[in-house]
């Protein structure tokens, strides 16, 4: 491991230094860990700031979107001033400007099976926050065949999930659901809206997920489940994943 913290270090991250779980050690495992989100959008935008806040050391940032004002309700990441500008622009800049001891490293691009594997290969996790069913397989096979962990999400409306990928360890996102849904439905989708504070929420818990793995907490990941947020009648229920060993991506008996 690297140097120790510098005081200034310390006293930033002098709350989390506190929580007995964490600790002096789990800081410097973060500062040493390399993070990837995929999407600066509604879940990317909540995940990044809080990964940046807690010192993750280098965070990646994939996405070839520009900011639009129907963006603002929810992209965190995001300002007025910042419309017309590429969305990893504005996300590097917000990001620098909470903590300055991250490396930010932009991908002004779209997450694709052309250049997934080469931008992913280096990360120790991936934070999913991508809106559509393609990437979310793709991220998935990407994952593990690379053994990177990984946490998905989806959102929409008043609703979320969450679930998060050890590959060897864990079910994976294909052993849950087999293929994309028809496309009838990935239009509904894409048409049904969502509140900015349900995609803060789910986001969050992405964020919470990857420190955790940073920071090396061996049981208590939200593995061999999916937590399904419903904030019209603020319920969190829980649907158990069992790894399929026929699984396309993760199964072991083919
Ligand atoms: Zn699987």
């Amino acid at each position: 491991m690297a140097e120790r913290l510098t005081t200034e270090q310390i006293e930033r991250y002098s709350r989390q230094i506190m929580v007995p779980d964490l600790g002096g050690k789990a800081q410097m495992r973060l500062r040493d860990g390399r993070v990837l989100v995929i999407g600066a959008g509604g879940l990317g935008s909540p995940a990044a700031l809080y990964l940046a806040a807690a010192g993750i050391g280098t965070l990646g940032i994939v996405d070839g979107d520009k900011v639009e004002l129907s963006n603002l309700q929810r992209q965190i990441l995001h300002a007025t001033a910042d419309i017309g500008r590429p969305k990893v622009e504005s996300a590097a800049r917000t990001l620098t400007a909470l903590n300055p001891d991250v490396a930010v490293q932009t991908f002004c691009t779209r997450f694709d099976e052309s250049n997934g594997a080469a931008i992913a290969k280096d990360f120790d996790f991936i934070v999913d926050g991508s809106d559509n069913f393609a990437t979310k397989f793709l991220v998935n096979d990407l994952a593990v065949k690379l053994g990177i962990a990984f946490c998905h999400a989806g959102i929409v409306r008043l609703q979320g999930q969450v679930m998060t990928v050890v590959p060897g360890k864990s079910a994976c996102y294909r052993c849950l659901f087999k293929t994309p849904p028809p496309p009838e439905e990935i239009l509904n989708c894409q048409a049904s809206g969502i509140l900015g504070a349900v995609a803060g929420t789910i986001g969050t818990i992405q964020a919470t997920e990857a420190v955790k793995y940073l920071a090396g907490f061996e049981d208590g990941l939200l593995t061999d489940r999916l937590l399904v947020y419903d904030a019209k009648n603020l319920r969190f229920r829980e649907i158990e994943v069992r790894r399929d060993p026929h699984c396309v991506a993760c199964g072991t008996a083919i």
